[in-house]
């Protein structure tokens, strides 16, 4: 019997292919109806058979395309016909710009790379091949509506084939905007050092090049890459030496999961992730110690080739290749040709370049996998600017991040649009692409911010840019902001206990905290806990020259501290106080922890003392040290146990076993202290938030431990725990406060 099926589907499935998705769908069954867009959604109505309809209803879900995520499906069946006699899209196109969303750029897909290997395909072996579920999409975007003329494709007019694809809803590029093949399309080109082009097959080149360990620029997706031999170690230490990148890992791309196995543990939820459509650089476990001129930790951040010109580039024969940013310190990834030419003269050897342009640079992802899902450092290319749903309608609300992560949100309805990493804004290059970024946001996602929101410190660049933006500001404290980032990533309400572990977070009383306990929620939170203040003597120089810190440490405790070098010049500046702030950051208690043990006495990036004490410890090391939980407010002393870790060390005790006994001294007081909070105020919801739980080792640990004491534990999943997660949580407070 015919009836009438409405259909409301809610969730983000608009500008992700879900019409045309559905348009086919139906066309396949010959229904009647329409499908239109709505503020939350879409709706549609269709004429058919019951039984039939029933049957798309339940395939509906399941074929959805990759990026559309449908949050609720409301049905209903009627037996009064309207009777349509064709299937339409309706659009309206004032909505359609209001509603709009930008895909992520897409890995290449299994048909594009089955059609990039079949040599009778028009497209073999063509690096930009793409179709609507793959290919570049955020990046080569200028502006709404998504369609070619508005991407970097606009110079590449369609040739007659692929304008036939185009405008067949039966194929696999119908409305694919930057389709293109080897006629019609943008081409790749190799250059010498000195940027002169060289004549021949420009793939072919660079990776004989490769072969032959030269270090080759290859632009991809959202910026330039450096790329070499993985295997030469004196390669490797070459262009580190060149790049001024001394000890940050390096990534590798490994042409496939089989490969990285050769280096890396990989397990089943890892290799879902590797293989997802995100392609996110994975941290992975290295199978035993070594390779230190990559890595210096314990992981190898991993990743698969994601666009047709990566596959090509490996080949059948290139396992893996070093494949870092290619940009200098602490600058923004290079993304166009003549900067990359000028700039990375002298680094690079030579360029595979092509004349495709990136309208906006995105860096790759990097994340560990934890419960199956992303456990974010950096979120960025493959998953912006899909949005963040929050389940609730917000103000429209630009929130500006921090400032060595930045990144910034903004706000429209229930979705959130986080930018990708920006960078350290210190740099005068990294402010002014992350201006230009929130210029690109807003014009992208027609969002004008009725109010701001910023961290409280009064140095951050992000500050600055939100006091100029003259709208109303509202500032959130840093640690505050962390705790709701967590909530919101989640969808908590109300009140939480949040643990706030970072390396340094301006407070309200003007200290720099970040060992903080916090207790409350959106709209405002109480300081539960924090850890003993470490002095840092000389400053901001103690966060590099980490073992000022431990003779902090050392000194606080009673112990000898005279064999640290400089420690009669430390001794006068902790006497009088002179250029000795105090700071209750966690990061600075694992640094300093790292130079008492001699793992790490002078830091070159953030976090490394942190991150190598963690690759020291052993993994079956149950013991605690002893240390004291002081009540009102509560403070973790930490003297007592730096008394016995010097203790442990006199004895011959070895960094593994210390370095565990160390954190499980702090996963220990992380639990008394949430138990103190729990008893205290009858909340179970625990919320791990701040850079230092980028430590595997007590993410493996303590929420098993949390829930074992009856808590609800909550740790990121959507965005990072580090500070570029922050401002999803500065606009969530924002929000809320608005709101009275
Ligand atoms: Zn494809
Ligand atoms: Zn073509
Ligand atoms: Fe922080």
């Amino acid at each position: 019997m015919t009836e009438r099926l409405s259909l409301k589907i809610h969730g983000i499935v608009q500008g992700v292919g879900f019409r045309p998705f559905v348009h086919k769908l139906v066309h396949g069954y010959g229904f009647g109806g329409y499908i239109k867009n709505t503020s939350s959604g879409v709706e549609m109505e269709l004429e058919g058979e019951r039984e039939q309809l029933e049957k798309l209803l339940r395939e509906l879900p399941e074929r959805a395309p990759k990026l559309a995520l449908i949050e609720s499906l409301e049905a209903r069946f009627s037996r009064e016909l309207k009777g349509f006699t064709s299937f339409e899209i309706e659009s309206s196109r004032r909505e359609e710009r209001n509603n709009t969303l930008v895909s992520p750029d897409i890995c290449i897909c299994d048909d594009c790379l089955r059609e990039l290997r079949d040599e009778g395909d028009r497209r073999y072996r063509y690096p930009f091949i793409n179709c609507t579920n793959c290919g570049p999409r955020f990046t080569i975007i200028k502006d709404l509506p998504y369609d070619r003329a508005k991407t970097s494709m606009a110079v590449f007019p369609m040739c007659p084939d692929c304008a036939e694809e185009y405008g067949d809803i039966n194929d696999r590029r119908y409305h694919a905007q930057p389709d293109c093949c080897e006629k019609c399309g943008p081409q790749v080109f190799s250059l010498d050092g000195d940027g002169k082009k060289l004549p021949g097959d420009g793939i072919e080149l660079a990776r004989q090049a490769l072969k032959n360990g030269e270090i080759v620029a290859v632009k991809g997706l959202g910026g330039m890459h450096l790329a070499c031999r993985w295997d030469d170690e004196a390669l490797v230490r070459e262009l580190r030496r060149r790049k001024q990148r001394d000890e940050k890992p390096f990534a590798l791309m490994c042409r496939d999961v089989n490969c990285a196995r050769k280096l890396c543990h990989v397990s089943p939820e890892e290799e879902k992730m590797l293989t997802g459509y995100q392609r996110p650089i994975v941290l992975l476990k290295k199978k035993e110690p070594g390779l230190e001129y990559l890595s210096e930790n314990a992981y190898l951040g991993i990743m698969l080739p994601y666009t047709p010109l990566h596959y090509l580039l490996m080949g059948e024969d290139i396992d893996m290749l070093v494949m870092t940013s290619a940009n200098l310190s602490d600058t923004p990834i290079m993304y166009k040709n003549r900067e990359a030419l000028s700039d990375l003269r002298g680094i690079a050897d030579s360029f595979l370049l092509h004349n495709r342009e990136i309208q906006t640079r995105c860096d790759d992802s990097l994340c560990w996998e934890l419960e199956g899902r992303e456990y974010f450092i950096r979120r960025s290319r493959g998953y912006v600017p899909y949005p963040l749903t929050v389940r609730r309608e917000l103000k429209s609300i630009l929130a500006c991040g921090a400032e060595q992560k930045a990144s910034f949100c903004l706000s429209r309805g229930g979705y959130v649009f986080q930018s990708q990493h920006i960078g350290d804004l210190k740099n005068f290059e990294t402010l002014e692409s992350y201006r230009q970024q929130t210029e690109h946001f807003k014009k992208l996602f027609d969002i004008v911010p009725e109010a701001a929101a910023c961290d409280m410190h009064p140095d951050y660049m992000s500050t600055a840019y939100a006091e100029d933006l003259a709208i109303p500001l509202v500032k959130v404290q840093h640690h505050h902001a962390h705790m709701c980032s967590c909530m919101a990533d989640n969808y908590l309400e109300g009140e939480v206990i949040g643990l706030v572990w970072d390396g340094t977070g301006y407070g309200l009383d003007g200290r720099a905290w970040g060992g903080e306990c916090l207790i409350g929620g959106y709209g405002g939170f109480r300081r539960f806990g924090h850890i003993l203040p470490i002095a840092m003597p000389g400053g901001d120089r103690a966060v590099k020259e980490t073992e000022r810190l431990a003779f902090s440490l050392m000194e606080a405790s009673g112990l000898d501290s005279s064999k640290i070098a400089g420690a009669d010049i430390y001794k006068k500046m902790l006497s009088t106080g002179l250029n000795c702030p105090l700071s209750s950051g966690m990061g600075r208690l694992f640094d300093a922890a790292a130079a008492m043990l001699g793992i790490k006495t002078m830091c070159s990036y953030e976090g490394q003392g942190a991150v190598l004490l963690e690759a020291a410890a052993a993994e079956d090391e149950e013991a605690v040290y002893p240390y004291a939980l002081e009540s009102r407010p509560l403070v973790f002393d930490w003297r007592e146990m730096i008394r016995a870790i010097a203790r442990d060390m006199d004895e011959g005790a070895g960094n593994s076993v210390i370095a565990a006994k160390f954190m499980n001294t702090l996963i220990d007081m992380a639990a008394e202290t949430v138990k103190a909070a729990g008893r205290e105020t009858g909340l179970d919801r625990v919320c791990l938030s701040g850079g230092s739980f980028q430590n595997m080792y007590i993410m493996k640990r303590l929420p098993r431990r949390l829930s074992a004491e009856g808590f609800r534990v909550y740790h990121h999943c959507r965005v990072s725990c580090n500070d570029e997660g922050i401002a999803l949580g500065q606009l969530m407070v924002a929000d809320a406060r608005l709101r009275g």
